[in-house]
């Protein structure tokens, strides 16, 4: 089967349909060519239709960890661009790709900028990196290039660059990390540019949720979408999967595309939650030749949206990325994802930078520490701390007001490139969490 353009605008049984068949060609390909699927899929379930997806088996990263290469599905030699994500334990996962597999993302992206109603007119500032096996850019630069729109590839430099840019060669898009679009917006006020007044219209979002589960701006979109003459389009995209979901102008979830991945929300015993309903996201890829996969787990948790969108478009959405399952946090009885907490400190003015650390208090339970970087160290401060997370998460964590060198410290220990917000200390107590 080849990709399907419009298969956003067929009805919903229709669309059951066409996934049902490629689901039998994913599961037959895969029988067939992939060391690591071959053993998996020995007693291969009869396939009719896309239900019948539930009686498959579940693929991890732990999996791809283990046997990378029982992956792929064609002689190495085939590969047109190898790519890569970091694993759970830090080590990376590769993911190879066909010629054909890089017309599939391609097309993927494509599809992205047409629903943020790109236009082959547009020109488009890159500000994210092209380099070091991110599929990213690279992606982005592709599904760009197939709709026959304008790209400057600047990567992430620095805002004054990115401001010059703007000012000089007049894009009317820009690609980037929602902070780091903040960053170019901070430099623009700064030096007194107005960035109303230049060419820059959108903004497509990737890395970072810049929406609440309702859809409504989160504290990071409010900063993004403060330039009102900018729209910003969320996307979503999971290099395992080798695909991206996007927002349309009304932003009520990030939309598939059906002929390229399926997508399910499981619960924590694997089973299939209602529409609308949290789990983890789950998905297959289709018409991949290079790593095909079957029911990987992505490990964020949404929820998934059915039924015609105000655009009218067919294709189900996901909701917004809340948390990373890993880090389900149980407080006093309230579920709780450390981006959450995040989300509340972003608002408060004088927080310089933060790390929340989690660790299994005495009565077995999960007890978070929030240690703040800040120069205003008084009580009155901490107090505001604390209400502005209850108000948004239904609980008082521990609070420990420090100097923001000091935060810098422990977000960046052992010479860590990204800082790391949130610790992960649980099942060490707190004596040894600390030492
Ligand atoms: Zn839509």
């Amino acid at each position: 089967m080849n990709f399907i353009a419009d298969i956003d605008q067929k009805n919903i049984a229709e669309i059951f349909g066409i996934q049902g068949e490629l689901l039998r060609e994913t599961v037959t390909y895969l029988s067939k060519n992939s060391p690591f699927y071959i053993e998996r899929l020995k007693t291969q379930p009869d396939i009719k239709g896309i239900e019948d997806i539930a009686r498959l088996p579940i693929t991890t990263k732990e999996d791809i960890q283990k046997d990378n290469w029982g992956f792929l599905c064609v002689e190495k030699d085939k590969l047109a661009e190898i790519v890569a994500t970091t694993g759970t334990t830090g080590v990376h996962v590769f993911i190879g790709l066909t010629k054909k597999d890089r017309d599939r993302l391609a097309e993927n992206e494509r599809r992205c900028f047409s629903y943020a109603d790109v236009a082959p007119q547009d020109l488009f500032l890159l500000s994210v990196t092209m380099d070091n096996l991110f599929i990213a850019g690279m992606a982005y630069y592709s599904g760009l290039q197939r709709l026959g729109a304008g790209v400057v590839r600047v990567g992430p430099h620095s805002p004054k660059r990115q401001l010059e840019l703007i000012q000089t060669i007049h894009p009317t898009g820009i690609v980037a990390v929602p902070s780091f679009l903040n960053s170019i917006y901070k430099q623009a006020e700064k030096d007194g540019i107005k960035l109303y007044s230049t060419t820059l219209k959108k903004a497509v979002l990737i890395g970072e949720s810049i929406r609440n589960p309702d859809f409504s701006s989160n504290t990071l979109g409010k900063m993004v979408e403060r330039i009102g003459s900018v729209e910003c389009f969320s996307t979503y995209g999971i290099t395992e999967a080798q695909a991206a979901f996007c927002e349309c102008p009304h932003h009520k979830g990030l939309h598939s595309h059906p002929d390229l991945v399926y997508a399910e929300i499981l619960d924590d015993a694997g089973n299939p939650v209602r529409d609308g309903e949290i789990g983890e996201l789950v998905v297959t890829t289709f018409q991949v030749e290079g790593m095909p996969l079957l029911r990987y787990r992505t490990g964020d948790i949404t929820f998934k949206i059915t039924g015609k969108c105000d655009c009218g478009r067919t294709s189900v959405r996901i909701g917004p990325v809340i948390g990373r399952k890993a880090q389900k946090l149980k407080v006093k009885g309230t579920t709780v994802y450390p981006k959450a907490i995040e989300n509340a400190l972003l608002e408060i003015e004088g927080v310089e930078n933060y790390v929340i650390e989690a660790y299994t208090g005495d009565d077995q339970a999960d007890h978070v520490v929030v240690k703040i970087g800040t120069h205003y160290g008084n009580t009155s401060f901490k107090d505001t701390v604390c209400e502005n997370i209850k108000a948004k998460v239904r609980f008082k964590p521990q609070v420990e007001i420090m100097l923001p060198q000091e935060v810098e410290k422990i977000l960046y220990e052992g010479g860590r490139r990204k800082p790391m917000t949130f610790v992960d200390n649980r099942h060490k107590g707190l004596h040894d969490a600390q030492l």
